[in-house]
């Protein structure tokens, strides 16, 4: 892999002395989409927040396109939208206003033009541009963080259970949006215990087991994955702890 989107080399880490990650290597290229599975407590989204850089490790290295979030967290977060399970905007704001807003707070400040083409890539409908977000249903709030992540023309997406509680058109739907992201050579690493909708849309998976990867599995043939296969993996993570 030329230089990784993001790349965790030995990585321990952990909270207030408790070790959560022990020995993580996960690397994800630009243009690849990764699915990170495991276990409640597996330590997915404590991984998601050492590319954050709000948790520091106490070994090893982490790198986002060759930012260190520990030197400099700001340049790794540039690089970086966090689309977390729950997208918190301004509820009285419209879906437009919360760009303007959030892209201006980041000193990269757009027209309204270019916010509603942001918006619309994302797949957001034109008539609920200008609607207050507080009626939107959770797969609308996603549109609107994508939509802002097109806006800042980030290069890394960081995707924390992205599907739980879409329906299956919502969840067919945000599965091309990340398949045209993936196009653009975003690279994308998404937290998720859909194995289906993993290997629906990821070219690697991962198996998270005790804060390191017990497995990863790449897309291959037409068939990409074996799903029952992963299925009988992921069932058994954690088993050997
Ligand atoms: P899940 O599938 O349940 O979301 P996960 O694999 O994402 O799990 P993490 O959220 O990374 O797991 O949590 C790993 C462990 O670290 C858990 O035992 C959790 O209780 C603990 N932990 C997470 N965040 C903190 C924190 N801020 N302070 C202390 N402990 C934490």
């Amino acid at each position: 892999m030329a230089q990784p989107a993001l790349h965790a080399q030995a990585v321990e880490a952990g909270y207030a002395g408790r070790s959560i990650l022990r020995g993580l290597d996960l690397a994800v290229a630009p243009g690849e989409t990764y699915a990170l599975l495991g276990a409640n407590g597996a330590g997915k989204t404590t991984t998601l927040s050492l590319f954050l850089g709000f948790v520091q490790p106490t070994r090893g290295q982490v790198r986002v396109l060759g930012a260190d979030p520990v030197v400099d967290a700001a340049a790794a977060r540039r690089q970086l939208a966090y689309i977390p399970e729950n997208v918190a905007l301004y509820e009285h704001l419209s879906a437009r206003e919360n760009l303007a807003y959030l892209l201006d707070l980041a000193g990269q400040g757009l027209g309204r033009d270019a916010i509603d083409a942001a918006l619309a890539r994302a797949g957001l409908d034109a008539a609920a541009h200008g609607r207050r977000v507080a009626g939107f249903s959770k797969g609308m709030r996603q549109k609107v963080a994508i939509g802002l992540a097109l806006a800042r023309r980030v290069p890394v997406l960081l995707l924390d259970e992205p599907t739980s509680g879409l329906d299956p058109q919502a969840t067919a739907e945000f599965s091309r949006l990340l398949g045209w992201l993936r196009g653009e050579g975003v690279a994308i690493l998404m937290v998720t215990h859909d194995l289906l909708g993993a290997a629906d849309v990821a070219d690697r998976i991962g198996f998270l087991d005790q804060g390191r990867l017990r497995e990863e599995v790449a897309a291959s043939g037409a068939e990409r994955f074996d799903v029952r296969a992963l299925h009988r993996r992921y069932a058994t993570a954690g088993e050997s702890a």
